[in-house]
C-alpha cells in the first residue's frame, strides 16, 4: 500500500505541522511542497495534523481518495 500526498496550496496556511511530522516528505517555502515518499501511517498522520485540511491522500493502488 501506497498513500499519495497532494497539497491543497489554496487551502495551506504554512504553519508547517507537516514538515515537522515528516520532514522527508514535506518541505515549506510560500507553502507546503511534496517532496519525497514516506509510510502511510506517517503521510496520514501529517495530514491529519493539518490544521487547514490542505493535505489530501490518494491511495496509488486505488486511485480513491483515503484523507479528507
Ligand atoms: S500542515 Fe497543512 S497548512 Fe501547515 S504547512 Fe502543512 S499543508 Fe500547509
Amino acid at each position: 500500500m501506497k498513500y499519495l500526498p497532494r497539497i491543497d496550496e489554496s487551502a495551506c496556511a504554512a504553519h508547517g505541522d507537516c514538515v515537522e511530522i515528516a520532514p522527508a516528505v514535506f518541505a515549506l517555502n510560500d507553502v507546503a511542497h511534496v517532496v519525497g515518499e514516506g509510510p502511510p501511517e506517517l503521510i496520514m498522520e501529517a495530514a491529519e495534523a493539518c490544521p487547514s485540511v490542505a493535505i489530501v491522500v490518494i491511495d496509488e493502488d486505488s486511485g480513491e481518495q483515503v484523507y479528507p
